[in-house]
């Protein structure tokens, strides 16, 4: 008869799981203080007290279109194939009767068209289907739009609804860690601290000075400090110049003037 074998310490140790036990993780924070946000966004809604989106639309629906059409793409190689469709297609039953591969057509010039042609007509139909051929305003029902995810929905919210929120893109993403405004490793982190940091009152621009900012100074490759009008207060470890700029209303930006 064999006796059972005594389990060795190391086997002990890993399933009481000591010291292994999870802490919950730290909410994270931005390195700037209240007053340093606060004068960071009056800067900002200095140089541009009306930021506007530059994707062009004539209506919520052909901004849930436009939008979703733009990821992985340009504002304004989208805005170039949309001038077209838009003019015979701005209506999700329009769109429908315009048929995928018409739609396919119109905008082969943007990435991942094919599929983004089919997103259009599925969302279309959708649309018709579930929501009487009006686009939602709430996070929840525009996520159930075939090609809409949380931050077509959020701009579309912002954009199309008035309601303030953080689509994080590109340009927010580096922004929020290259100078410590919202350090976080992803979409969701950033747009949470960003949502609770940015003072209320500049909330509902906050998101196109980021983007602007970054589109145009703060660039990935370099940013461009000593054109930066929050040169003295940021905290990038990649800052070159803490001068800040003069502060002026800045003349409207040329749609992919950078890109
Ligand atoms: S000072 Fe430089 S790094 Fe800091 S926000 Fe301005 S452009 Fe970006």
């Amino acid at each position: 008869m064999t006796s059972a074998k005594p389990k060795s310490s190391t086997q002990t140790l890993k399933k009481s799981n000591l010291g292994s036990r999870k802490r919950p993780a730290a909410r994270r924070r931005t390195a700037y203080t209240k007053a340093e946000l606060e004068e960071i966004f009056r800067r900002f809604s200095i140089q541009r007290p009306e930021p506007k989106g530059e994707l062009e639309h004539v209506n919520a629906f052909t901004l849930v279109v436009a939008v979703a059409l733009s990821a992985q793409a340009t504002d304004a190689g989208v805005n170039k194939a949309t001038r077209a469709l838009f003019k015979v297609a701005d209506t999700p039953e329009k769109m429908l009767a315009l048929g995928e591969e018409k739609v396919r057509d119109y905008i082969k010039t943007i990435g991942l068209y094919r599929n983004k042609a089919k997103n259009v007509i599925a969302l279309s139909q959708k649309l018709v289907d579930d929501f009487g051929g009006e686009v939602p305003r709430t996070r929840e029902e525009l996520v159930t739009l075939p090609g809409v995810g949380r931050k077509t929905a959020n701009v579309v919210m912002s954009m199309a609804f008035g309601i303030p929120t953080m689509a994080v893109d590109t340009h927010i993403l580096r922004i929020g860690n290259r100078i410590k405004l919202a350090p976080g490793k992803t979409p969701d982190e950033i747009e949470d601290i960003l949502m609770r940091i940015i003072p209320e009152q500049y909330l509902f621009h906050a998101h196109h000075w980021l983007i602007l900012h970054g589109r145009y100074c703060c660039k990935a490759r370099k940013p461009e400090c000593e054109r930066c009008v929050i040169a003295d207060i940021c905290k990038s470890p990649e800052r070159t110049c803490d001068v800040p700029a003069p502060l002026v209303e800045l003349p409207q930006q040329v749609i992919g003037a950078t890109e």
